[in-house]
């Protein structure tokens, strides 16, 4: 998987095994994104990201990753895991994944439901 934020500055190319597909409901995600962040897991050393990423440090543990020009909410790091999470609305293509789960439900808004029997956590 290939992907970029909307105006292309930042560009990442997946070369290792991605997990986790998940749609998150948790406030900060909803405040970034605007609704819910659909993401990924891939090891560390697993993407190569190229472009200027700004961080911003959302907790002691975590931190989100975004271009600085476009705005486009692309990465999630926590501190202590080697992992990284990357955005699946920024993939270029077909993705060839499926969402396995919704996390951080309680956290949802009250103006939409979950209909697809995708589990809830
Ligand atoms: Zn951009
Ligand atoms: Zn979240």
């Amino acid at each position: 998987m290939n992907g970029s934020c909307l105006c292309g500055a930042v560009t990442f190319k997946v070369t290792g095994k991605a997990g986790g597909f998940s749609v998150c409901h948790c406030g900060q995600c909803r405040k970034q994104s605007g609704h819910l962040w659909s993401s990924a897991h891939v090891a560390d050393d697993g993407i190569e990201i190229t472009g200027d990423v700004r961080w911003y440090q959302s907790s002691p543990e975590a931190k989100r990753g975004f271009c600085p020009t476009c705005g486009a909410f692309l990465f999630w790091k926590l501190a202590s895991d080697p992992h990284i999470s990357f955005s699946l609305g920024s993939v270029d293509g077909p993705t060839g994944a499926r969402l396995k789960k919704h996390i951080f439900t309680a956290d949802k808004g009250d103006y939409y439901d979950i209909s697809d029997g995708l589990p809830q956590f």
